[in-house]
């Protein structure tokens, strides 16, 4: 494509002999920038800039950019070609970049051949980390003046929490088997109420058998089953092994608390301008834990108070009342001061779960700005 300039530079020479350059150990200074950048347009030949590194330079050798998207009026050029780029070929490009090599400490003008991609990489990265900061920085802004009245709700929450725990605990100790039971439901079936009828068990019947359709298929061991079901009941967080409102309500505080402590003293601003990146970013990650923690425990009372209905105590009673079931109650629905109760009865035993005023108290309004 090109004939003369590019004979009388031949690969081998630029092997054997290097050219000149300026070493550069630090960053150079912006005086020097400008200059050069002025230099390369004014001449439109930077391989004669004896400042820059014009020897061939290793594709994946490290720089920074220290001009991005300079280019060279092509009229100037000697011959009619294009720039040398040091990191591919001769004859490359008019626009490149002005970049500082920090390893190998020296400056070079590359074509946007060799700079673009990194150049586009490193300002995304640029760009992405200045909207994450300044989205923290907002964030924050927005979200700490609101801390101390948040804290004002977690305190008035207290007696919830402690009242629906003493509701859970309950269930849990007054009626463990139906609590077993019940966490076997939710674990295997969805909270699907479901018995097994055992239809025929072949371990003892050697006869061949060839079932009706609508049975569930052989099982491994010959034995032919069939699923009673008797819906899904509300409120599984009712039957979890361990239940606690007021522990998650504590974390919660403390998540609070955390971030806070120090700022109360001072202008959210002025807080968040002391901190550095990693103490910001700690700050935002707890908060908006805070904001997850508290819809959470929200939702898992809201639960909780669902277990206590009239729909559950019917599918309860058909439930606990059926043959196949080994555990054996009658529930009905009642009222015991005017809250919701779940009775369960068995002989002379008499078992009432209640409710409790807590669960008229989960539409706590919670400062969002
Ligand atoms: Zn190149």
């Amino acid at each position: 494509m090109t004939k003369g300039g590019r004979k009388s530079r031949g690969v081998q020479s630029s092997e054997t002999k290097l050219l000149p350059w300026r070493p550069f150990s630090d960053r150079p200074t912006g005086i020097w920038i400008n200059e050069t950048v002025a230099l390369i347009k004014q001449t439109g030949q930077p391989e004669l800039i004896k400042s820059l590194q014009r020897n061939p330079i290793p594709k994946d050798a490290k720089f920074w950019v220290l001009r991005h998207l300079i280019t060279v009026d092509g009229t100037k050029r000697p011959d009619g070609d294009n720039c040398p780029c040091p990191v591919c070929t001769p004859n490359r490009f008019l626009t490149g970049s002005l970049v500082w090599y920090y390893e190998l400490q020296f400056c070079a003008f590359i074509g946007n051949c060799c700079a673009n991609d990194d150049v586009l990489a490193e300002a995304e990265r640029e760009r992405k980390w200045r909207e994450k900061r300044d989205h923290e920085e907002d964030y924050l802004l927005a979200a700490l003046p609101l801390v101390a009245s948040k804290v004002t709700v977690l305190d008035s929450l207290k007696p919830v929490a402690l009242e629906a725990v003493r509701a859970y605990r309950k269930i849990r100790n007054t009626l463990p088997q139906v609590h077993e039971q019940l966490r076997k439901m939710k674990q295997h079936h969805g909270g699907q109420m479901t018995l097994t009828e055992v239809i025929r068990d072949e371990s003892q019947d050697n006869d061949d058998y060839f079932g009706p359709a609508g049975f569930k298929g052989r099982g491994k061991d010959g034995v032919e089953t069939r699923d009673h079901t008797f819906g899904t009941f509300a409120g599984h967080i009712a039957v979890i092994r361990d239940y606690n409102p007021q522990k998650e309500l504590e974390t919660i505080h403390r998540s609070l608390m955390s971030v806070a402590a120090n700022a109360y003293d001072q202008t959210a601003l002025d807080f968040i301008c002391g901190m550095d990146e990693k103490q910001r970013h700690a700050a935002v990650v707890i908060l908006q834990d805070v904001e997850d923690s508290i819809v959470k425990f929200k939702a898992r009372l809201q639960d909780l108070a669902s277990f206590y209905s009239r729909e559950n105590a019917e599918k309860f009673n058909r439930f606990f009342t059926h043959d196949l079931n080994s555990v054996y109650y009658r529930v009905e629905y009642t009222t015991t001061r005017g809250q919701p109760t779940l009775s369960f009865k068995k002989g002379a035993s008499h078992y009432d779960l209640v409710r409790g005023s807590w669960a008229e108290k989960l539409e706590f309004d919670w400062p969002t700005k």
